[in-house]
């Protein structure tokens, strides 16, 4: 069973706590943060199942961050947190791309149950799986497990195919090893962190024009991998 990623923005550092700790009490992984602009910038380099996003922030609002984050394609379902007195700004939530709201003050575990109405919504509405996706001069075929440059056809590997899947349905978040091993081979206990640099590198070889110098698959120092198609 993976651990759902849960990242919780609120700016009540009592309530941040709180819920943080129900949370992880029921199995969640939890990042948090009380502020907009580090949570669009936590939402937009690392992958979370879901985020609970509070709507008045220090230096961006909740609105401002759901915006930016559905205008660079970031899909994750928003539930965002309101005071009773700001109910009206429901419509500008759901404008703003929100999927649910929950209003203040909440028992926590109405909180909960819309979270994993969402994570099931999400999970059955989940785009079918990518089956073909043309990037640079290339074309992949997730189906047939076949990879074309100029015209040049190329068999990819099981695990290269997932891979590769896995970095394009999540373009431009960055992806740390870890990630990678747990969700495209499903180790929990992690062997050997390099296999993911070696897959890599034979992808590289396969989709780059120089390989040294790749242009869709980046190394981001320190933390891992980026599709950048
Ligand atoms: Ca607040």
């Amino acid at each position: 069973m993976i651990q759902r990623r849960v990242l919780l923005v609120e700016d009540e550092s009592n309530l941040r706590r709180t819920l943080t700790d129900y949370l992880m009490s029921e199995g969640y992984a939890v990042d948090s943060s009380g502020d907009g602009l580090e949570a669009q910038e936590l939402a937009t380099t690392q992958f979370f199942d879901i985020i609970v996003l509070d709507v008045m922030l220090p230096s961006c609002s909740g609105f401002d961050v759901c915006r930016h984050l559905r205008k660079n394609g970031i899909n994750t379902p928003i539930l965002m947190l309101t005071a009773r007195s700001e109910l009206n700004n429901k419509v500008q939530g759901f404008k703003s791309g929100a999927d649910d709201y929950l209003t203040k003050p909440f028992e926590v575990p109405e909180l909960q149950a819309r979270i994993e109405a969402l994570l099931r919504r999400a999970s059955v509405s989940a785009r079918p799986q990518l089956e073909v996706y043309d990037f640079g001069q290339i074309h992949v075929d997730f189906l047939k497990s076949r990879l074309s440059k100029n015209g040049e056809t190329t068999v990819l590997g099981e695990r290269e195919c997932r891979l590769l899947r896995y970095l394009i349905e999540r373009k431009g978040i960055v992806l740390s090893r870890d990630e990678l091993l747990q969700e495209v081979w499903g180790y929990k206990e992690i062997p050997l962190t390099r296999t993911v640099d070696v897959h890599i590198a034979w992808l590289r070889q396969k989709i780059e024009d120089d390989p040294k110098a790749p242009q869709f698959i980046v190394t981001v120092h320190g933390h891992g991998y980026r599709f950048a198609g």
